[in-house]
């Protein structure tokens, strides 16, 4: 099969593989162990990561914390962040990821008031309409840089610089953001989320950014790791390799005008030969060149997956794959919710250059024509 579905994980490069894999075994040393080599390597290991890392973004070291993802890295920002404090208003948006509505569903439980900002028909959450939303008691706001269903991209730079100049708090979970546009070299928010393996890293590591002055509470106890903020073995191999892919993530940036391409001819292939019987919701301006999103109008969203054996895509956010709830997200952009349910997200990246444009577009194209006109005849 032809794996098109990159937003949902990537495999690990072998530059990242390679960096890693002394640390499995001869230099396996636990970084907290400071009394002898082995621990001391380990610690170097882990400080160098931090290092390239906080560079990467031109950042203090010491402003990188290492979690097990972007999961834990949101749960870490919003909750460590004002679970104990009295209840207040957060805006957020109704594009988020579950790794980011959870922890505010837990808050909303506590009492906070949370504002979801919805987004324009383009799938877009303005600056305009965010001020607006603003009261005398927000005190976070928390917005995805780049959804990860549409790819479009919200303008967190602005919305951050705001935020610091009425001094409220913000985050954003840049998951999707890292390495399908140069954020690191844009103004940041407060509070940053990451997560290796969408970048070529390995699955089960990731960062979090906290600004300096940012005051932050442990979600877990026990020893004093990662400034007391994130107590537990330090995952040595996995940080060389997630400090590894963010270092190749300049390469990964100079892939994108021509996986840009490859979408547009693939959108516009599927409104050549498709018309009306779909809908393309990955449409705006402002958007990741990486993400096509197009849901089929009247086709049975279980037969369109089974159709396809031989393309890896998804609809909506793999982390929702069990349950048959229509994307929340597609549905924010007013799709009713069949047509939220019979939706693909082909998502690229550098390694679909190496397949068969041509042989997808096709099988992609005969397959849906297939399904449509079977929904046409029983209509009638
Ligand atoms: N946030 C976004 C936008 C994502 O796309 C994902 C991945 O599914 C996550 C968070 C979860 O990241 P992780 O798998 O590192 O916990």
């Amino acid at each position: 099969p032809v794996y098109l579905d990159y937003a949902a994980t990537t495999p690990v490069s072998q530059e990242v593989l390679q960096a890693m894999l002394p640390y499995f075994t001869d230099q396996f040393g636990n970084s907290g162990s400071n009394q002898h080599l082995f621990g001391w390597e380990a610690a170097d290991a882990v400080e160098e990561s931090r290092n390239s890392i906080a560079s990467f973004f031109h950042v203090k070291p010491s402003s990188i914390l290492f979690t097990s993802g972007a999961t834990e890295s949101n749960n870490l920002a919003i909750l460590g962040l004002l679970e104990h404090q009295t209840p207040g208003h957060i805006i957020s948006s109704v594009l988020e990821h579950k790794a980011v509505l959870e922890p505010l569903a837990h808050l909303a439980s506590k009492g906070w008031e949370i504002t979801y900002l919805k987004p324009n028909l383009d799938g877009e959450i303005t600056l305009e309409h965010f001020i607006a939303s603003v009261k005398e008691n927000t005190r976070l706001v928390s917005l995805l840089w780049v959804n990860n269903e549409i790819g479009t991209i919200t303008d967190v730079p602005a919305i951050a610089q705001w935020c610091s100049n009425h001094s409220i708090i913000c985050h954003s979970d840049a998951t999707q953001a890292l390495g399908k546009m140069a954020i690191q070299h844009l103004y940041l928010p407060d509070l940053l989320s990451f997560s290796g393996h969408k970048i070529f890293g390995p699955k089960g590591i990731g960062g979090l950014y906290v600004k300096p002055g940012i005051g932050l509470q442990a979600r877990q106890w026990g020893g004093s790791q990662e400034r007391n903020l994130r107590a537990g073995t330090l995952a040595v191999p996995l940080i060389v390799g997630l400090a590894k892919a963010i270092q190749q993530i300049p390469l990964l940036l100079q892939y994108l005008p021509e996986l840009e391409a490859k979408k547009k001819d693939l959108a516009n292939e599927l409104k050549a030969k498709l018309g009306n019987s779909i809908v393309i919701n990955s449409d705006s301006q402002n958007q990741v060149a990486s993400i096509l999103n197009v849901s089929i109008k009247g086709v049975d969203w279980e037969k369109l997956f089974r159709s396809m054996p031989l393309l890896a895509m998804s609809n909506g956010s793999a982390c929702n794959s069990k349950s048959t709830f229509p994307s929340h997200v597609l549905k924010a952009l007013g799709r009713p919710d069949d047509m939220a349910l019979a939706s693909l997200r082909i998502s690229l990246a550098h390694p679909y250059l190496q397949e068969n444009h041509e042989w997808v577009k096709q099988y992609l194209v005969q397959h849906l024509h297939q399904l449509i006109h079977e929904r046409l005849d029983t209509n009638f």
